[in-house]
């Protein structure tokens, strides 16, 4: 069954998941998802509304209204489709950083995302990156990875990130918006972020990408998939 066979990647923001979920996703032949982009469109409606993050019923009422959904692309990537419109460049900005987590705290809300998620696993095999999919989304999966590096690292990745973009973001502000992430995210009382007893802990502070996939084909018995390996799938 899929959900068995899919594989559950979690950790911190900028930990690395989705590039080595992407990679990995492309040496296994299994559809990449990151739900992250999920919370992430769903901050968007919660802005676009003009709504206040910390009302839990105005948040459960626009995940009830909206229709989310990822869809994969044909370079192993996956675009985020909020009512009909692409807004793949759009939930990546520091204003739904800013409001993510706390939309991501609730309940209600979740048991929605989680329903969604789990929709796309039972149906193909997938590598699946977030904060609780080896927790709750795929805990059925017999293969779990945590991933793990430095705040500064981690900041240093994001700001890359945002580089690439054209933007220049102060390395100090990037550490601060992860820190206070990394809080709410780990402190929420609904599935908060932590590894699954039964997963890999990868600390991928120094590693690169090529070699946090080398070692999680090797942990999943697939050291030969190892030669398809490409940053860009
Ligand atoms: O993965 P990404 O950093 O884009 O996720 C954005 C936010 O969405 C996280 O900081 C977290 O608050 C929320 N999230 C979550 N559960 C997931 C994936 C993401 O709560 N499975």
């Amino acid at each position: 069954m899929s959900l068995e066979r899919s594989i559950a990647i979690d950790g911190p923001a900028g930990a690395g998941k989705s590039t080595v979920a992407r990679m990995l996703a492309h040496a296994l032949g299994y559809r990449y998802v990151s739900t992250g982009d999920l919370y992430r469109a769903l901050a968007l409606e919660v802005l676009r509304r003009g709504l206040d993050p910390y009302n839990e019923a105005a948040v459960l009422e626009v995940a009830k209204s909206v229709s989310m959904r990822v869809e994969p692309t044909g370079d192993g990537a996956q675009r985020t489709i909020l009512n009909n419109e692409d807004v793949t460049d759009e939930i990546r900005t520091a204003e739904v950083d800013a409001i993510v987590s706390p939309v991501s705290v609730y309940v209600e809300v979740r048991k929605y995302m989680v329903e969604a998620q789990r929709a796309i696993a039972f149906d193909v095999d997938v590598v699946m990156d977030g904060r609780d999919i080896g927790t709750v989304v795929l805990a059925e999966s017999a293969h779990k990875f945590y991933l793990t590096a430095s705040p500064e690292e981690r900041a240093r990745r994001r700001q890359r990130d945002y580089a690439r973009k054209g933007c220049h973001v102060e390395l100090a502000d990037l550490v601060d918006e992860i820190n206070r992430r990394d809080e709410v995210d780990s402190t929420r009382q609904v599935s908060p972020l932590r590894p699954a007893p039964d997963a890999v802990l990868i600390d991928c502070t120094t590693l690169s990408p090529e070699e946090v996939v080398e070692t999680m084909l090797a942990a999943l018995g697939r050291p030969d998939a190892c030669c398809i390996i490409s940053q860009n799938p």
